[in-house]
């Protein structure tokens, strides 16, 4: 009989009260797993640009790549399963792409790219669908088509993994007693296979979620074995009903990577940008650091939160300092201009910090005394004196280098430091591998 090869990319399913998208794909491979259809790939989990204004929790799509000889039968079931799973009538708008064919064109991953760093609007994913013969199903508006055509496409350059274990039903929305300890010593014996499962500086554990959706925990890793050693290690007092693992753009910096237009900063866009610190920062009363960036005579306005621990640094940039900043675009609103929300902040050259300072005496090397206003400087011990100020270098209390956010306020997508130079080119699937888990 014929075998089919059916991509389907699923998205914006999940609500701030109850439902995931990654659920409701364990949800579908449990289900393909007993329809004996071949798996093609690891399940893919892409997070898309985070500067957009509607995301749900993470924005996050999912795909799966399967051959199958009832590809009809297949689609209508998951759609059952997607009607049954998403949480419309919650906020969500789920989107459901499928795409019969061996190979997957250029455009999706062009498409992918645009879904990155820009905000697509949903009647560009549905005239895209059509003149490629997708085809879609939507619930709410269809927001959701845009991350799951994306996701279908998505060009790994570099790529990374999650083992998200799911809770027993019976747990939903109770409090998850995941034991910190575990969690610590875990991301310790595994680093650097594993990344922010704990944060050190503010004691947290990050790889679970808080919300009532069905995930018990998630860990990101560099590979298979590192996510399944990482999950083994991770102590918790309740029943789980199973895992499974994710190819991913997670921990990548994806978002960052387009570079960003001073002139236009479109608003909700993400990416890069070099310039030199036009105006000295400002830390407002919240704690948070604003400041104005120039590049080839175009200004643009910066902000660093507080909560991502690049306040300090921020704080201590100077006029003239050259910067290589990532973020996302802010919309201008009542109070304050279109603003650059900054994810990092990257120093390649640091200006000198001058002050006007007391001359030094060249016999004593002792700074000397004022001998009253406009009658110039004497040395105390030798009395030597000199009339002017002299020029004085401030040491910077920054450094030429790259800072991220502290862990606890990275973004999916956020390279964390430990994968600066780390780029996995696309690891094999390994169909052998324990990547599904399930005791339902
Ligand atoms: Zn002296």
């Amino acid at each position: 009989m014929k075998q089919s090869t059916l991509h389907i990319g699923l998205d914006d399913t999940d609500s701030r009260d109850g439902m995931c998208t990654t659920f409701l794909a364990y949800k579908i491979v449990e289900y393909l797993k007993k329809e004996r259809v071949r798996f093609l790939d690891y399940p893919y989990l892409i997070r898309f640009n985070p500067n957009i204004p509607w995301k749900t929790r993470g924005n996050g799509a999912v795909a799966l790549k399967i051959q199958t000889q009832k590809p009809s039968l297949i689609k209508k079931s998951i759609i059952e399963f997607v009607k049954r799973y998403s949480a419309v009538g919650n906020g969500a708008n789920p989107g459901l792409v499928f795409y019969e064919n061996n190979s997957v064109p250029k455009e999706f991953s062009d498409f992918g790219r645009m879904a990155m760093c820009t905000l697509v609007k949903r009647d560009t994913a549905k005239k895209f669908a059509t003149q490629n013969s997708i085809e879609t199903f939507f619930m709410g508006n269809g927001q959701g088509l845009v991350g799951a055509i994306g996701a279908i496409g998505y060009d790994f350059d570099d790529h990374t993994f999650e083992l998200i274990s799911y809770r027993h039903e019976s747990n939903f929305g109770k409090k998850r007693l995941i034991v910190k300890d575990s969690v610590k010593r875990m991301q310790e014996s595994t680093y650097p296979g594993t990344f922010n499962s704990y944060d050190e500086s503010k004691r947290r554990v990050l790889i679970a979620p808080h919300g009532l959706d069905p995930v018990l925990f998630g860990v990101r890793g560099e590979d298979v074995f590192s996510v399944v050693k990482g999950a083994s290690l991770v102590k918790f007092p309740e029943k789980f009903s199973g895992y499974m693992i994710f190819r991913s753009n997670q921990g990548t910096g994806d978002h960052l990577r387009n570079e960003l237009d001073i002139e236009s900063l479109k608003p909700f866009s993400s990416g890069h940008l070099t310039g030199s610190v036009y105006q000295n920062p400002k830390t407002n009363p919240g704690g948070h650091v604003t400041f104005s960036i120039s590049k080839s005579g175009t200004k643009a306005n910066c902000a660093v939160y507080k909560p991502t621990g690049l306040a300090a640094v921020a704080s201590n940039l100077i006029k003239g300092d050259l910067i290589r900043i990532g973020g996302g675009i802010r919309k201008a609103s009542k109070n304050h201009d279109r603003t650059i929300n900054i994810e990092f902040i990257d120093i390649i050259k640091l200006a000198k910090k001058v002050e006007m300072a007391n001359p030094l005496c060249t016999k004593c090397n002792k700074r000397m005394k004022s001998k009253g206003r406009g009658q110039g400087y004497r040395c105390v011990r030798c009395g030597r004196t000199s009339q002017n100020k002299v020029e004085e270098n401030i040491e910077r209390k920054i450094k030429e280098q790259l800072y991220l956010p502290v862990p606890s306020a990275h973004r999916h997508l956020t390279r964390p430091l430990q994968r600066i130079s780390r780029f996995n080119t696309k690891i094999e699937f390994d169909n052998s591998n324990k990547w599904f888990c399930t005791f339902g």
